[in-house]
């Protein structure tokens, strides 16, 4: 540990070209940066002083001036079904989340990009919470390191004797499903995907990185200039009236606007389909009438729907849309050419399944009494 008063640059929050920026400066090649993220993605290596392939004297310039420091844990939680929820220190007071889901095929890890969300989507816990702040781009990328390091050691240590077994514990895909929203963190979040996406990085295929987005427009167009991994929007509703009122950041980019974005996306990235996320609220936008609609909005397009049962928590207004309206729902959209899916529920016996994440979130957005809003302090 240093006692230098100047902070160290956490190795986490640099993409390649500022790593190779820093190790310049440090009076080293370029080069040795690929040597550097090696150590710290693929082996998981956190202490320079391990890192014997590289000069002594780097070596003892790195300890100076640098670190790997991923957020520190607060708590793990594993349910019943072997997913894990962790909760990640943002700062003394407050907390963020993120999921790991073992399935037989694969291990799919929930990542937060915020501290809460400033989006008020009315189904969703996080949005309760109100937002704090942007987590850096070491955070989110920190939080992929971390949960592969915990998953790896509880797998050596034989330590995860539950549901999950063998290749499950490994991260297979990376989901930014967490808490906030991504696009509203653009500057943090696309340094962090290139990490994630860098063979020297964590290697992972633009297929297997999700980022999902509650749809800001023209955060979509630029995304399409800066990188390539799947799109997932959640869309909720086929009309602008009830999306207005589910998604209120659709009255400022309505569902029109929205599509056209998508369709551009995957035109620049010459990729296959977006998954429109759906959350099934009993008696809300579960109607066949609903279905056709968006079967209207959707058919012709590379698109694919991901049914999400709503997962209730303390004082919401909503219920889940019951099995047969969801089977129903999603016979309507297959009989009409439209793909869709229904999301098995996971984790939520420990508040972990999708929008229950709600972490500790000191709001700075609004003023509250108890839980009613009273009033806007300031805007994010
Ligand atoms: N802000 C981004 C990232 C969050 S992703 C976005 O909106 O896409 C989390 C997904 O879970 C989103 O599709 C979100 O709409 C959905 N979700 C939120 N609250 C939910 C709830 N209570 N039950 C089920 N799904 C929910």
């Amino acid at each position: 540990m240093s006692t230098s008063a100047t902070p160290r640059t956490n190795l986490l929050g640099l993409p390649r070209p500022g790593l190779e920026a820093f190790v310049a400066g440090l009076g080293s090649k370029p080069f040795r940066a690929r040597q550097l993220m090696n150590w710290i993605y693929k082996r998981g290596a956190d202490s320079f002083a391990d890192m014997t392939d590289l000069a002594k004297e780097l070596r003892a310039r790195l300890e100076a001036s640098a670190e790997v420091r991923p957020p520190e844990v607060l708590s793990v939680q594993r349910s019943a079904d072997g997913t894990r929820k962790w909760l990640l220190r943002a700062d003394a007071a407050q907390a963020f989340e993120m999921v790991f889901i073992p399935e037989p095929d694969r291990g799919t890890l929930c990542i937060s990009s915020q501290v809460g969300c400033a989006l008020d989507c009315s189904f969703c816990a996080t949005a309760q919470q109100g937002f704090n702040r942007n987590l850096s781009t070491a955070e989110i990328v920190g939080q992929v390191w971390l949960a592969a390091r915990e998953l790896e050691r509880a797998a050596r240590t034989g330590a995860a004797a539950d549901a999950t077994s063998g290749s499950e514990r490994h991260i297979t895909n990376v989901v930014l499903m967490g808490m906030g929203e991504p696009l509203a963190n653009f500057r943090n979040v696309v340094p962090a995907l290139r990490i994630l996406l860098d063979d020297f990085g964590f290697d992972l295929s633009r297929r297997r990185v999700t980022l999902s987005t509650s749809g800001l427009v023209p955060q979509i167009y630029r995304l399409a200039e800066e990188t390539n991994v799947a799109l997932a929007v959640s869309l909720h509703a086929p009309d602008d009236a009830l999306r207005n009122e589910l998604v209120p950041i659709n009255k400022k980019h309505p569902i029109a606007e929205l599509l056209t974005a998508c369709w551009h996306y995957l035109d620049e990235q010459n990729g296959r389909s977006v998954t429109f996320e759906y959350v099934m609220l009993d008696g809300v936008n579960d109607a066949p009438a609903q279905a056709r609609a968006l079967a209207r909005l959707l058919h012709g397009h590379p698109a694919k729907v991901n049914l999400i049962p709503f997962n209730p928590f303390p004082g919401t207004r909503y219920r889940r849309s019951g099995a047969a309206a969801i089977q129903r729902f999603r016979d309507e959209l297959l009989q009409r050419g439209v793909l869709a899916t229904v999301r098995r529920t996971r984790g939520d016996d420990i508040d972990a399944a999708c929008g229950q994440l709600a972490g500790r979130v000191i709001d700075r957005t609004t003023v509250r009494l108890g839980n009613k809003v009273i009033g806007v302090a300031v805007q994010p």
